[in-house]
């Protein structure tokens, strides 16, 4: 059958109402921390600007980079990337928008760190290539001093045998007690590094990687946002992504159970469980509290050796497996396998409301059992189980 979309206006209210009652940062969250993996465009564009930058510090000498010199350098008085705040166009919306990113509470120019060779490229006060602060932040009354503010690192140094030293260059020269002292501290720093002769170059100044790419930075973007978000939510992957995609709502309370149907101010005749008619219907109690689902969870934890442990809310059975003993490939195992009985209870359920079919304790243990074992062997690495496994 061939379906005609006569409005695109309803399929984007569609779409758009089911992924409303959904927070943005948590579908943007990778799988294995309990997202959808969805990259967030926002991170992507920003990366891919910061990309430009990039760029234009590592190709020095590139007709590109010449030409935006020539256009924005001024009397080259530019700290991190060149900008004529007069002139209107794609750059100046670039240089604006890289300005005010920030990660991690540091502005992204951080991020940029000389790695000195001969020293003929990097700009000794305004260039970031040793410790955290730029020199003329770090030094500023000998900075106010220099009579080249843009000097490279080998136009500033000397040697004084096979020591570096500061050498002549200033406007006047530093004679009070904090200028010399200044000198003093800079001196005895460049006294404890040594040059290594090849060329200067850049590097991405982040933990664990110097390795600049739109993908690290996407996903530095992306930690920095979701810093403070805890998911125990892990995807399965021997299992349908819809029991998968069950149990990932579960964990948000985004069931719609009779409880929070009626939260949504949706008009429902009764908030009573139907498997059992005792207590209100909400995401604990249907898969935990409720008699019906006890039931089952007793042969399932039965059959899969599990008597050991117990979970009474979606928090403990996200958590209970870091407590079981054995191999990762049980681990999983155990893991579908309750994934899965989850769903059939909810499954039983529905059938309850919808179809008025009154579930039995023993069918949905039975539905488990050979859904799981259909699905391990048609879907996991783990084919050689047997049924009496
Ligand atoms: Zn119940």
């Amino acid at each position: 059958m061939v379906f005609m979309v006569v409005n695109h206006d309803d399929v984007v209210d569609g779409v758009r109402s089911c992924c409303i009652e959904y927070d943005d940062d948590v579908l943007t969250l990778p799988k294995d921390e309990g997202g959808l993996g969805i990259s967030k465009l926002s991170d992507v564009n920003s990366s891919l600007l910061l990309k430009w930058a990039w760029r234009f510090k590592i190709q020095q000498g590139s007709l590109w980079r010449n030409v935006i010199e020539a256009i924005h350098g001024g009397r080259n008085m530019w700290m991190f990337l060149p900008l004529n705040r007069s002139l209107t166009g794609c750059w100046k919306n670039l240089v604006s928008s890289i300005n005010q990113m920030q990660i991690g509470g540091k502005q992204v120019e951080w991020y940029f760190k000389g790695k000195p060779g001969d020293g003929v490229y990097l700009r000794f006060w305004k260039d970031r290539w040793l410790g955290d602060t730029l020199f003329k932040d770090r030094w500023p009354r000998l900075y106010s001093l220099e009579s080249n503010k843009n000097c490279s690192i080998s136009d500033r140094i000397s040697h004084s045998g096979t020591a570096f030293l500061l050498g002549p260059g200033w406007n006047v020269w530093p004679s009070t007690v904090e200028e010399i002292s200044e000198m003093n501290d800079v001196n005895y720093m460049l006294n404890n590094i040594r040059f290594v002769g090849s060329k200067d170059v850049w590097k991405w100044d982040e933990e664990g990687s110097n390795h600049f790419s739109v993908a690290n930075v996407k996903r530095m973007i992306r930690l920095d946002r979701n810093n403070n978000m805890t998911h125990l939510f892990k995807w399965e992957s021997w299992i349908p992504l819809k029991i998968n995609i069950h149990l990932w709502r579960a964990e948000m309370g985004r069931i719609p159970t009779r409880l929070a149907l009626q939260r949504r101010q949706i008009v429902i005749s009764s908030t009573i469980c139907v498997l059992c008619d005792v207590n209100d219907e909400d995401c604990n109690h249907i898969f935990f509290h409720c008699g019906f689902a006890f039931g089952v969870w007793s042969i399932i934890r039965r059959w899969c050796k599990l008597d050991y442990v117990s979970f009474d809310d979606m928090e403990g059975l996200l958590k209970f497996y870091k407590h079981i003993q054995g191999p990762k490939w049980a681990k999983k195992l155990i893991r579908g396998i309750v994934m899965t009985t989850c769903w059939a209870i909810w499954n039983a359920r529905n059938k309850k409301v919808f179809d008025n079919v009154s579930p039995k304790v023993q069918e949905v243990v039975a539905l488990v059992k050979s859904l799981s074992f259909l699905w391990i062997k048609n879907r996991s690495k783990f084919k050689s189980v047997l049924w009496k496994d």
